[in-house]
């Protein structure tokens, strides 16, 4: 049986107080969470305010990125060993965002998954398509790439700790959910190719997160498809009220 995971975004959002304000907003308005993982992933500069202040909380701390040296001469750059040391133990990786205006390819996605495991840190890897590859018929083709090369050299061990984020590039903060349909093709997919690759028993431990405009309203008939393990959450996780919803809504 997967836990599921209700993860948060905040991008570039939030000063420090309004992030302990924040978690403060939904520790206090949802005491007891349930059989759930919930986490946050906070900026770079709030990292190791937010970790420390839900030490004691049901809430884990994700960053949003990580470079793939663990220290050294990358002016601007965070390592795996300093967000682990600032109290994170996940890490968002491969954003369509960070490939889009950061240039990250495949291959630096790889070089990241590799160096947050050997950083004792949990990589959430993000992967789907654009509006233009779906219309062309090019989902499948795109995902088993993103998983092929993103995951090169990894064992079957370390991908059935990792999580995966199907989060189609045209659902991001466009108000556009992907049909249930839709998702759990992609999910199931996923799963089909990851057993293919490292085996049934990693394919079927692997967490599987959707992410695209999820919002309270939408939530529970995303969370409930059987292979769809949690939810990667933006906008809506920057409201205490709204990320409590979703929460809620994730199948018993
Ligand atoms: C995201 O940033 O990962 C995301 C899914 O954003 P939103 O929920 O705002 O679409």
């Amino acid at each position: 049986m997967r836990t599921q995971i209700i993860a948060g975004n905040w991008k570039m959002n939030l000063t420090l107080s309004q992030a302990i304000e924040l978690v403060d907003g939904i520790r206090y308005g949802l005491i007891f969470p349930g059989e759930v993982d919930v986490l946050v992933a906070p900026p770079f500069l709030c990292l190791h305010r937010v970790a420390e202040h839900l030490q004691e909380s049901y809430i884990g701390v994700a960053a949003q990125n990580l470079f793939y040296e663990d220290q050294g001469a990358f002016t601007g750059e965070c390592s795996g060993k300093q967000i682990r040391d600032a109290g994170a133990d996940y890490v968002i990786i491969g954003h369509s965002e960070r490939r889009q205006y950061f240039g990250e390819t495949n291959e630096i996605v790889n070089k990241k998954i590799k160096a947050a495991f050997r950083n004792e840190l949990t990589p959430i890897v993000c992967i789907g398509e654009t509006l233009a590859q779906r219309e062309r018929n090019e989902v499948a083709a795109v995902i088993e790439r993103q998983l092929g090369m993103g995951l090169v050299d990894l064992t079957a061990g370390e991908v059935s700790r990792l999580i995966i984020a199907y989060e189609p590039v045209w659902a991001i903060g466009t108000g556009k959910t992907a049909s249930p349909d839709q998702v759990e093709e992609v999910h199931r997919l996923i799963r089909f190719s990851l057993s293919m690759k490292f085996g049934g028993q990693t394919g079927e431990a692997v967490r599987i997160l959707y992410g695209g405009s999820v919002n309270p309203a939408n939530s529970k008939e995303l969370l409930a498809l059987p292979n769809v393990d949690g939810a990667l959450v933006g906008g809506a996780s920057l409201k205490a009220p709204d990320f409590i919803e979703i929460i809620k809504n994730i199948k018993s």
